[in-house]
């Protein structure tokens, strides 16, 4: 069955030019029915991307001299057109990047939560009066955007993690150049289209599409000064060696995970079954929160994996235009055939196997990407690769634990630190864990997914560098000034600095 909607036509947008250039093409596939073309788009050059980060310097200065205040309201205007389309923007997004529209739906308010915060802080503090040794003196503190950013972001939630990046930063008074997912350009460029007929003036947030030839000249050009980035530890390790070149570069990058629940003994078991389905197959376990551990206190493990299995078996896995549908496909064929790798892996390394799982057939015979739930028993080594890499899939280990002490060991043994969540009734075990475990996010009797705008989101260790997005972006965008004014008439310096030009007596 092929779709009836026509494919988007692509392009980049620059300044206030829309525009393919005509040179090399990429195809944005449905991964529920793949021969489903989404749109076609032009891949950016080098060239291309450094005429984007142009057109971002040259709009800038204009821009950070406008009042906070009217860029906020732009945020408004932009709150109402993405109401006006928010289910068609959830359906475009289900077709592009496989999540069931419910899922989508979501997204998309987190999408406008995150534009009607941003309007929210546009009449807030920017700064704060501080105190001076000096009583003549006033004294503040003032925040200024950096310049230029670059936004480079994932497919998997392609709509609110560029509005979190994209968000603070032009709400500052930065310029932008937004490089969205080879994998969900479509949605990317509606986005853009959007904050147009919201009436962001020309260059203030441009447009590129493409793979890691853009990407990287982005990061490449010393005209951005803070990049943004949320995707693989890998790409975010590479953005972060070419940094480096730069020598007032700021770098945030949001990564991967090997996120966890840690179920205790004294867990309610309907609780902690369903925190843990939706934590390891919500998104068919593509959410850079995906656990795709459980950790089980060992006298409730047989009964826990019992339901557990029972459940997975039970989910709803298909088209994502359906709403009854709990996940729908993963993104392409590699990612298919990545997770059935790490499924021969964890069998290799002596994993129990309790649901077989894997590629899938759709339904209706048309090929897509289907995976059901792989789930498996193992008991924590250190050095197994399948419990330690992040799978991002729908991929579980269920893994046994004695104390807390060795739940908290086990979490911790990994080289990621995103997300974690404890399904306990005891406050003493939440506080050791909280204390005790490496993470950015953190719950207690939920899933280990579930974002919020105004809550900081990012992570340690591979996850993140310490600069969460979302609310928190604000620290990554800007720039902190001191202000101090003198109200005497000479001067006085702190810390008892003498100004005695003529020097004193010897
Ligand atoms: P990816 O790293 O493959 O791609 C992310 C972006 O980087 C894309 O736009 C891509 O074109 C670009 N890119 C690729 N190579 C580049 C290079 N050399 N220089 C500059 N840019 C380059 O990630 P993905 O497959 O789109 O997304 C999945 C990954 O993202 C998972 O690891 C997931 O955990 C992570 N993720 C993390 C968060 C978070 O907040 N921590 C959120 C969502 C996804």
């Amino acid at each position: 069955m092929s779709s009836a909607v026509s494919p988007v036509t692509g392009r980049h947008r620059i300044a206030e030019r829309w525009f393919d250039p005509q040179e090399k093409r990429f195809e944005s596939h449905n991964p529920a029915r793949w021969e489903e073309i989404v749109g076609v788009f032009p891949s950016a050059t080098a060239a291309v991307a450094d005429e984007a980060v142009v057109a971002a310097r040259a709009a800038y200065p204009t821009w950070r001299r406008t009042s906070r205040i009217y860029r906020a309201d732009l945020f408004d205007n932009l709150a109402q057109l993405v109401k006006r389309d928010a289910d068609a923007l959830a359906e475009l997004m289900a077709r592009e990047c496989g999540k069931v529209v419910t899922e989508c739906k979501a997204e998309v308010i987190e999408g406008l939560h995150m534009i009607q915060y941003v309007f929210g802080t546009g009449r807030m503090p920017i700064g704060d009066v501080l105190e001076s040794e000096v009583p003549e003196k006033d004294a503040s503190m003032r925040r200024k955007p950096w310049g230029v950013a670059a936004v480079i972001t994932p497919w998997n939630f392609p709509f609110a993690v560029p509005l979190w990046m994209l968000g603070p930063s032009l709400l500052e008074g930065n310029t932008c150049v937004f490089k969205p997912s080879e994998d969900t350009p479509a949605i990317g460029q509606r986005l853009v289209e959007l904050f147009e007929e919201a009436g962001f003036p020309p260059g203030v947030l441009n447009l590129v599409h493409g793979d890691a030839v853009a990407g990287e000249a982005l990061v490449r050009n010393a005209g951005v000064n803070v990049v943004l980035f949320t995707g693989s530890y890998e790409v975010g390790r590479r953005i972060q060696q070419l940094s480096a070149e730069h020598h007032d570069r700021i770098v945030a990058c949001e990564m991967g995970s090997k996120s966890a629940v840690i179920v205790c003994e004294d867990a309610r078991l309907d609780l902690a079954v369903t925190a843990a389905i939706v934590s390891a197959f919500k998104t068919s376990g593509q959410r850079c929160v995906s656990a795709s551990r459980v950790l089980v206190a060992e006298p409730l493990l047989d009964r826990f994996a019992a339901k557990f299995v029972a459940t997975a078996q039970r989910l709803r896995i298909g088209d994502p235009l359906d709403r009854g549908n709990f996940t729908g496909p993963v993104i392409h064929h590699a990612a298919v055939e990545k997770v059935e790798r790490y499924n021969e892996l964890a069998r290799a390394e002596g994993a129990e196997v309790l649901l077989e799982g894997g590629r899938m057939k759709t339904q209706d015979g048309v090929p897509g990407c289907y995976l059901s739930p792989f789930v498996y028993r193992m008991d924590h080594r250190p050095g197994a690769r399948a419990i330690r890499e992040e799978v991002f899939g729908p991929h579980l280990a269920l893994i046994p634990f004695k104390t807390n002490e060795d739940a908290a060991r086990i979490y911790n043994d990994t080289e990621y630190g995103l997300s974690m969540a404890v399904i306990t009734e005891d406050y003493r075990a939440m506080r050791y864990f909280r204390d005790e475990c490496q993470f950015g996010m953190g719950y207690v009797n939920l899933p280990c997914i579930g974002a919020e705008v105004h809550l900081p989101f990012g992570g340690v260790k591979k996850s993140g560098n310490g600069h969460p997005s979302a609310a928190g972006l604000v620290e990554t965008v800007t720039h902190k000034i001191a202000w101090t004014v003198n109200h005497g008439t000479e001067i006085k310096m702190a810390q008892g600095l003498t100004t005695d030009i003529e020097g004193g007596p010897a």
